[in-house]
This record gives structure tokens, C-alpha cells and sequence, in this order.
């Protein structure tokens, strides 16, 4: 059994799931009380592949909101994410995605450090981040999505937000290695891990976003922001493509501007309909078949039987392994979002 362990966008986004699942005593609740509320299993999920074989799992929704990072309720946040864990692992469930924040938290606040939970034992190969499968997603989508648009990525500027990530990182070393693109413009807070980046690359410009962004064709967003970012359209060039990986959107305002193209980046769409709920939730346009990458890597995990955290760590994706969860990724009919 595969799991998915998630979290709503804000404090009004999960009042108002709460009113649609009919759990009025959660709705009309402020961040304290989510802050205590314990993880739930809330919606079993079936899954076709295209060769046939059929596989289950579970949504584990933790309760973690991104407004407990924003408020400094860091003990909330982190326990919201080992006792999701703790409980999907309680449940018998073999391989379990990080959904969303749930990892960079895991990171961020080193909780690998914490084993134990009550009388759970945490076993970390149980869990994978999904990242490897979220950056794959993301380097197709670029290669396919700039096609469509008549960008060639021999002559385009890439400028990748979030690029010392886990997942930019990781899309910085494919661009590099597995396409012909011009430029690479390299954007994040810290200078010294954009330093060891660009020396790892051996390219790339550091830049800030401000004056990254006119100069881009396409723009991917990976970067670990609770709130997105508002941006002027009239600042970009034309046309221009923007893959916004982030969840929540980092592309808070969708731009509707002639020649500018925003992609939602890091989402598959399965070829065969999916048994579940939770998709329509955090309003996927097609829930039954759209779902973020990182929950679909738990699922090849769990058609592959392979019972290891795949990604884990942070900065340790390799192209190998991309190519591996892509190879999986096609044989069970996902592909990347392209509209
Ligand atoms: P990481 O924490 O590993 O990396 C975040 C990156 O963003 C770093 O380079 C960080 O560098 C940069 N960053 C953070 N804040 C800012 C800012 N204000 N301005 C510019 N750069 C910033 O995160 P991940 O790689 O694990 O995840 C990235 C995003 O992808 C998240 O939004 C996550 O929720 C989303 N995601 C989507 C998935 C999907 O399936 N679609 C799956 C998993 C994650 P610095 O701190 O130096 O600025």
C-alpha cells in the first residue's frame, strides 16, 4: 500500500474543505486549533496502471498550514509532519510521499533526528520526498511546453527560482547536461550555496529575481515560498513561459497577459482515472486523472514494489535516478501537464 501525506494552502483553504466534508466543528476553527488538530486518514485511493496492475493507498492529511511557519509555531509544524509519518506508518503503509512542505520541513528542521514517536519507531525508508519524480516532470514540461510555444531551448534563456533546492537543483543539472540551453540564470537568498551551484554547473549567472526575470524566456518556480509572489507582466519578455512547480503557487496573481504562458509545474496527468477525492479538494482542473508529482512517484514506488525512500536528503537527485522514475513514469501511463 502506498500513502500521501498533504496539507491544505492557508487557514481559509482548510476552513472551507472543512465545511465541504462535513466537518462544521473544523470550519469555523482559527490556526490554534489546527495547530493541536492530530493527522487523519481521509480518503482511500485505487489506482490503474496501463499495464493493468492495480495498486491502493491512502491520503494522510496532516493539518500542517503554511501559516504555522509564517506565525513561528515551528513545534506545531513539526509535529504535524512526524505525526503524519508516525500515523501512515502505523497504518501499515509501505511507501509514503512528502507531499508539499511536509519534507522541506522535514529537512529545514532536521528531523531526522526523531526517531521516535509515542511507541512508533519511525522507519525512514518508508518515506520518500517525491522530488526526484517533481523535478523529472518539471525538465519535460519545460522541453515539451517551450516547444509547443516555438521557444528553442538552444536560443533561451532558463532562469530557474529556487535554484539551490532540492528540485532546482536537480533541474539545473538536467538542463545542463540533457538540453542544448543558452542560459541558465540562477536565482535563491544565498549566495554561497548559488556559489558551490555555479561551480558545480560550471555556468550560470546568479541574479537576482528582479533582474533575472526580463531576461528570461522560460522561468521555472521552485522555490519554498508559504506566500506566492506578485510580478509584473509587462517586465517579461514575449512570449514568455512561467512553470510555477511551487506549492502553494508561487505565482499568487495568474497572469493573464498576451504572450505569457503560466504552466503548472510538477503535475502529471494520468492516463486512466483515479479512485479518490482528494485531487478536487485542492482544485486540480481534472482531479480524477491530475495529481502533483511527488504523490505519483509514492505510486511507481508501490507498482515497482520498491520499498526504499527513493529521494531523501536534499541536493542528492542524479540524472540516473530522473531517468529511472521517468522510465517507470511512462510504463504506468503518467505524463507531464502540458496545458
Ligand atoms: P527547498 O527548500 O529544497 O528549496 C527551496 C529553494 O527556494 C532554495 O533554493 C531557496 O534558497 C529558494 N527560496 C526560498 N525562498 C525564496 C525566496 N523568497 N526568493 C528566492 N528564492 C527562495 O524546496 P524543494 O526543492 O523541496 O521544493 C520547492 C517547491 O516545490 C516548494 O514550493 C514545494 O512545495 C514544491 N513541491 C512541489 C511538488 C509537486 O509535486 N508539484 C513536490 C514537492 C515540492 P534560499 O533559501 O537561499 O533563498
Amino acid at each position: 500500500m502506498f500513502g500521501l501525506i498533504g496539507h491544505l494552502t492557508s487557514l481559509e483553504h482548510a476552513q472551507s474543505v472543512a465545511r465541504e466534508l462535513g466537518y462544521p466543528e473544523y470550519a469555523d476553527q482559527g490556526l490554534d486549533f489546527w495547530c493541536s488538530a492530530p493527522p487523519q486518514i481521509v480518503d482511500t485511493i485505487k489506482v490503474t496502471s496501463v499495464t493493468g496492475q492495480q495498486i491502493e493507498g491512502r491520503y494522510v492529511e496532516s493539518c500542517f498550514l503554511p501559516e504555522m511557519l509564517a506565525t513561528r509555531r515551528i513545534k506545531a509544524a513539526t509535529r504535524k509532519i512526524v505525526n503524519a509519518m508516525a500515523h501512515a506508518q502505523k497504518h501499515g503503509i509501505n511507501i509514503t510521499a512528502l507531499g508539499g512542505f511536509s519534507s522541506i520541513i522535514f529537512e529545514n528542521f532536521n528531523l531526522q533526528q526523531i526517531r521516535q514517536v509515542r511507541n512508533v519507531k519511525l522507519e525512514f525508508e518508508r518515506f520518500t520526498t517525491g522530488n526526484t519524480h517533481t523535478a523529472y516532470i518539471i525538465c519535460r514540461q519545460v522541453e515539451q511546453a517551450s516547444q509547443k510555444l516555438g521557444i528553442e531551448l538552444s536560443k533561451a534563456t532558463v532562469a530557474v527560482c529556487g535554484a539551490t533546492g532540492d528540485i532546482g537543483s536537480a533541474i539545473c543539472r538536467w538542463l545542463d547536461a540533457r538540453t542544448d540551453v543558452a542560459e541558465l540564470l540562477l536565482v535563491a537568498r544565498n549566495q554561497e550555496r548559488l556559489q558551490v551551484l555555479q561551480e558545480e554547473l560550471g555556468r550560470g549567472k546568479i541574479m537576482s529575481l528582479d533582474e533575472a526575470l526580463p531576461q528570461a524566456d522560460i522561468v521555472v518556480w521552485v522555490a519554498s515560498m508559504p506566500k506566492g509572489v506578485e510580478i509584473d507582466p509587462t517586465t517579461l519578455k514575449q512570449p514568455c513561459l512561467l512553470i510555477d512547480g511551487g506549492y502553494p503557487k508561487n505565482l499568487a496573481n495568474l497572469l493573464q497577459h498576451p504572450g505569457v504562458h503560466v504552466l503548472n509545474g510538477g503535475i502529471v496527468e494520468h492516463s486512466l482515472d483515479i479512485d479518490w477525492r482528494i485531487m478536487s479538494i485542492v482544485n486540480m482542473d481534472v482531479p480524477a486523472r491530475q495529481l502533483f508529482a511527488c504523490f505519483a512517484e509514492s505510486m511507481l514506488l508501490e507498482f515497482e514494489k520498491l520499498y526504499t525512500n527513493f529521494s531523501w536528503g536534499r541536493n542528492q537527485i542524479t540524472l540516473e535516478k530522473m531517468d529511472l522514475i521517468g522510465q517507470v513514469s511512462v510504463k504506468h501511463g503518467f505524463r507531464p501537464l502540458l496545458v
